[in-house]
């Protein structure tokens, strides 16, 4: 009985030893898709804007004094432009890696919803170009505990996805309601869509759908981030295809917590 017992513990530790060697192999894998995606994301995201940057800069440098004023606004616009991309790539990266090591853990504080959204709509101003933000949260959408920063930046980011996967002129809805514990809001664009095939895997860092890549400029960090920052919130995301099955709706559920009251030491502000 003994050697049988020992010859099944014998093969039980091969077979641990072996899908432990599969899951390094797995992890290992992951780590060099995530090594290579890195460089070359790096080496693109900052390249590019820097290249913009210098040669509006070397423009104004040799030809300033020769031009019209509204040309040289023009060029100064342009190294902002790029500079603020810039400044948007390296703030994305600073946000993974402190998600990756746990480090950005979320202040939370009672907030109001409209706040938070209205602070993300009027940053992304300069993104529209031409297209409507419809804001529609429901009247009766409690406060909810949340890191209002953080929290901002989700919308912002999706706010960005919106503007840029979709033809300037069309509507973008941010909707949001109460059912039962849950706040559901969606961000909704009547872009290309994501194919169902990638719906789960845009969320993964640097994951770009391919027929969107070539045409529009991005790291695949911004759904990345969206996850890290709602998951760290006990809440969930995901992609859907919006309205009659055209455009995108990106679903986020929080949890409500329970309401605050007046002499709570948790109340907004104390
Ligand atoms: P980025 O936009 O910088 O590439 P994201 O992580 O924000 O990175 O998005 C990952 C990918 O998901 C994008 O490259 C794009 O292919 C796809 N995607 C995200 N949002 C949308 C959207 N609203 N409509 C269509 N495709 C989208």
């Amino acid at each position: 009985l003994l050697e049988t017992l020992a010859d099944q513990a014998a093969v039980a530790i091969e077979r641990t030893i072996l899908v432990a060697d599969v899951e390094a192999a797995r992890l290992a894998a992951e780590t060099d898709r995530l090594r290579s995606a890195l460089l070359s994301s790096l080496s693109h995201d900052l390249r590019t804007p820097l290249v913009s940057i210098l040669g509006a800069a070397s423009s104004l440098i040799n030809y300033g004094d020769a031009l019209e004023a509204k040309d040289r606004r023009d060029l100064a616009g342009t190294i902002q432009d790029e500079a603020e991309r810039l400044n948007r790539f390296v703030q994305n990266l600073l946000d993974m890696t402190k998600l990756g090591s746990g480090a950005l853990k979320p202040n939370a504080d009672w907030a109001d919803l409209n706040d938070v959204v209205r602070a993300a709509v009027d940053r992304s101003g300069k993104l529209l170009k031409g297209r409507q933000i419809k804001v529609d949260i429901d009247a009766g959408m409690p406060l909810l505990r949340l890191d209002s920063i953080l929290m901002e930046q989700v919308f912002f980011n999706l706010l960005d996805n919106a503007c840029k996967y979709s033809p300037p002129g069309s509507q973008v809805t941010i909707w949001a309601r109460t059912s039962k514990d849950l706040a559901l809001i969606e961000v909704c664009d009547q872009g290309a869509g994501i194919p169902e095939a990638d719906r789960e895997r845009v969320f993964d860092m640097f994951y770009r759908v391919e027929a969107t890549d070539k045409q529009t400029a991005g790291t695949g960090l911004g759904l990345a981030i969206c996850r890290g920052i709602v998951e760290a919130h006990d809440g969930t995301i995901k992609a859907e295809p919006g309205l009659h099955g055209a455009g995108t709706c990106i679903v986020i559920h929080l949890p409500l917590g329970a309401p605050p009251t007046l002499d709570s030491n948790e109340t907004a502000g104390v």
